[in-house]
């Protein structure tokens, strides 16, 4: 038990020097056992039921009370209440004494009992001992003057523990809100980057990447190339053999693209069956080289229906990025060279670069 105390104990922050300086910042010595167990007997007596019984009456008023009873064990809470002033200060240097308390407290906070009402509970106990102590030794001040000071310094203990172990408690469950959000919110980002029939990275993701790795390319002075992939005559495959084989040639094609970049390059739905490819720290040379890897494998990997089998091409266009130039316009360039594949035959590469440079030629 008191392995566990100390070990409750240190989870709270209070090891033995903290206990000892808590102990003398209230002023509380040795001496105040004897007074403590005087208060036990001569004050609270055989009554701690009906003190806490009135105390609950006027803690029960409290609409904020009353809004968390229904998650309370109330004969429970009331017991404690008893078993603790009954015990009136016993053992208040030892671990035990704080353990007991800090932990009550952040088992109130877990139940959604305020801080302010927590509070009030220990007013309200201090207040019915200080009228009984009155009352019971009305002519014997020196007796009153004697104890007085002990239940407020041990009531002041009390609040003070509740207080810290309420507090460690209402962190912990910030946290552990701030935890289950953060997973949450890390879900729904997966969910929104990814494209949900393909797995591959969707749209606005795509586009997200795109623009981070531009910044990051002119950044650090490395080239990156944008592929555009369309599907060849992909109506007809819908037509014959309906949407949802459409569906899986679409999961099946992404599964193909992947397999054929590497690692690092990133696949992305342009929406419909058009693909893209973000290429960092590739140079047309090895762009050029890479998609005519994707084209080949995709061309040669034909789609396994049930008592089909659906051969697949796909056109690619592929651009590198020029300086100054934003992520609409590297793609819009992608998207022509795409056009131009398919312009010229399909399951064709064509290269933005190339393009331009014809065109300069016949300009000439
Ligand atoms: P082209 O070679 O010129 O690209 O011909 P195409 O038939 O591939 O082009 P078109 O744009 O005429 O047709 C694209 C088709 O892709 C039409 C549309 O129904 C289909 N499509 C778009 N998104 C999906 C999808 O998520 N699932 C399925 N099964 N089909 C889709
Ligand atoms: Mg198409
Ligand atoms: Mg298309």
């Amino acid at each position: 038990m008191n392995d566990e105390s100390i070990s409750i104990c240190v989870k709270y922050g209070f090891d033995d020097t903290r206990i000892r300086e808590t102990i003398l910042a209230l002023d509380i010595h040795p001496a105040h056992a004897d007074l403590a167990d005087r208060i036990s007997r001569e004050v609270i007596g055989d009554k701690a039921d009906e003190l806490v019984n009135i105390c609950f009456a006027l803690l029960a008023n409290l609409r904020e009370f009353s809004l968390i009873k229904p998650n309370l064990d109330v004969s429970v809470f009331k017991q404690i209440w008893v078993d603790q002033l009954q015990r009136f200060g016993q053992g208040f240097h030892t671990p035990k004494y704080f353990a007991e308390r800090l932990t009550l407290s952040a088992a109130r906070a877990h139940d959604g009992l305020s801080m302010s009402v927590l509070h009030l509970q220990h007013q309200i106990t201090q207040q019915i001992l200080v009228e009984r102590l009155i009352t019971s030794f009305q002519n014997d001040p020196e007796t009153v003057w004697a104890l007085m000071p002990c239940i407020l310094k041990f009531i002041a203990l009390d609040l003070h523990l509740a207080i810290e172990g309420y507090h460690l408690q209402e962190i912990e469950d910030q946290q552990n809100k701030l935890t289950a959000c953060r997973i949450e919110s890390a879900k729904l980002y997966q969910k929104v980057a990814t494209d949900q029939l393909t797995g591959v990275m969707s749209f606005s993701h795509v586009m997200e990447a795109l623009e981070n790795h531009i910044n990051k390319a002119v950044q650090t002075g490395t080239t990156l190339c944008v592929m555009m992939i369309d599907l060849d005559f992909f109506k007809r495959v819908n037509d014959t053999h309906g949407h949802l084989v459409g569906d899986s040639v679409l999961i099946h094609t992404a599964e193909r693209i992947k397999s054929a970049v590497r690692d690092f390059d990133m696949v992305g739905r342009f929406g419909g069956e058009e693909f893209t490819v973000i290429l960092t720290n590739a140079d047309m040379a090895l762009a050029r080289v890479i998609a005519e890897r994707i084209r080949q494998d995709v061309a040669g990997t034909p789609f396994h229906a049930k008592e089909h089998i659906i051969g697949v091409t796909i056109s690619l266009g592929v651009a590198m990025l020029k300086p100054g130039e934003t992520r609409e316009a590297i793609l819009e360039r992608a998207d022509v060279a795409m056009y131009e594949a398919k312009q010229t035959g399909r399951n064709r590469v064509v290269v933005a670069e190339d393009l331009e440079q014809a065109a300069s030629t016949l300009e000439m």
